[in-house]
């Protein structure tokens, strides 16, 4: 049992007391009670750094019981609201352990919701009452810190998953035999698809097999209409462009999907030295569209909100397909920031926008592929050699491929893994061998 019942007061009449001696309401007396560190938490910060660690120790209810101030030991303050913690209640009545999931039925809960007998409890956990149902819930310190959203919390947090500038255009690599026998040279491979956009997997063999035990350690294979593993390499009727040898102009793989590729991967099975030509090159897109936003921000805006139509529509083949989706070109989030873009000019339909928007949107589309075709020096440029995997985020980078002729073969698989697998098992990997911290944005329409 504690004994210390000291309290320090601060201006204003907010207490700041012990996590494990906690008052409500404004206090003259100035006493000492230095904060006291439970050894015993066990606080899991992702993705945020800025208040990892911290021990609650003061708090204050506000708005006659509408709100609640944690004050935290580093100085920082967050408040939640009582309808917040009541929709995040993780006790055994509203959140199925074994399930991970939430149980709470949003239409039962009372409209207005109060919290009383708020308090720390002695592991450090926020214990709330919500006043109007008789119902009790603990937060984790870790889980308050990680998921607050007052104080300038949202933007700090935003601001961690932007990707680094210093980082474009750098192609980085690892060796297959350290994917193959470590998790934790996986984890770098994954770190390194996410701030650069892409990984060379060197050395690798040319095992048929190879390419899809490989994307098996990240995620499920991602089937679609040209099978969960494909083949490219000259074909004599090719079902699609990159089924040829000829050069192909940048883009973004299957973006007619509603959900298109994530992660994809190239593995080379065979590129004969006598074969000249046929480099991949990468380019970031989100990085071109955030310069195209400062060079031309009148168009920019016109393909951020002009919905295009990309289509795929193809019924002289054995499984004939018929898909259109129409959005625009970039998506942005409240800020305004990009969040996703899509691109394929080989696979767009017929464009319905409003009369009045067609000569102005494409003036905007033109613009753009220009500026993509004016960033060559950002450009990352790749000749596969047998054995060795490119790894890429497909919507982050654009990729073209150098025509290619001469005597001899060029032969690549490929296999895509969803864009949210990949994250997740990024997210997993860095808890367990990074800090935990700033995922970036991987382009997927996440709005941070
Ligand atoms: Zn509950």
């Amino acid at each position: 049992m504690n004994t210390t019942k000291m309290f320090i007061s601060r201006a204003g009449g907010i207490l700041r007391v012990c996590h494990r001696h906690y008052v409500i309401g404004a206090g003259s007396k100035t006493a000492l009670c230095g904060p006291v560190r439970p050894t015993h938490h066990n606080i899991l910060t992702r993705n945020w750094r800025c208040l990892s660690t911290r021990v609650a120790y003061g708090i204050q209810v506000t708005n006659d019981g509408k709100e609640v101030d944690v004050f935290w030991d580093n100085e920082n303050k967050s408040r939640f609201h009582a309808s917040w913690l009541r929709h995040n209640c993780k006790c055994d009545q509203c959140y199925n352990k074994d399930s991970g999931q939430s149980t709470i039925y949003v239409h039962e809960l009372p409209m207005e919701i109060h919290l009383e007998d708020v308090k720390i409890t002695d592991d450090g956990h926020l214990s709330v009452r919500f006043k109007e149902e008789d119902h009790t819930g603990t937060f984790p310190p870790g889980f308050l810190q990680e998921h607050s959203y007052s104080n300038g919390h949202l933007a700090l947090k935003k601001q961690a998953t932007k990707i680094n500038p210093e980082h474009v255009g750098v192609v980085p690599e690892v060796q297959w035999s350290d994917v193959r026998d470590s998790e934790e040279s996986l984890y770098q491979c994954l770190k390194n698809i996410n701030e650069h956009g892409l990984c060379m997997v060197r050395n690798g063999s040319i095992d048929g097999k190879l390419v899809e035990k490989f994307a098996l350690k990240i995620g499920p294979i991602w089937d679609n209409t040209y099978g969960a593993v494909w083949d490219v390499k000259s074909q004599k009727t090719p079902t699609n462009f990159g089924y040829t040898n000829k050069e192909m102009q940048y883009h973004m793989d299957l973006p007619f999907y509603q959900a298109m590729p994530g992660i994809e991967f190239l593995h080379c099975l065979r590129f004969d030295a006598t074969v000249e030509g046929g480099q991949t090159l990468f380019l970031d897109i989100t990085d071109i569209a955030e310069n195209f936003r400062k060079d031309h921000p009148e168009e920019f805006n016109i393909l951020a909100t002009i919905p295009f139509t990309f289509a795929r529509v193809h019924n002289d083949r054995d499984y004939p397909i018929n898909m259109v989706i129409r959005r625009p070109i970039i998506q942005l989030n409240r800020e305004h920031e990009v969040v996703a873009v899509f691109w394929n000019p080989t696979v767009t339909g017929a464009l319905q926008a409003e009369e009045n928007e067609v000569e102005s949107f494409y003036k905007a589309y033109q613009l753009f592929a220009k500026q993509l075709y004016s960033c060559q020096d950002k450009e990352m440029v790749v000749r596969l050699q047998p054995g060795e995997i490119v790894i890429w985020n497909n919507r982050r980078l654009v990729h073209r491929r150098n025509a290619f002729h001469g005597d001899g073969d060029r032969h690549f698989r490929g296999v895509y893994i969803d864009i949210c697998e990949y994250k997740s098992r990024l997210s997993i990997l860095s808890q367990k061998y990074g800090d935990g911290s700033s995922i970036k944005r991987v382009g997927n329409g996440d709005w941070f």
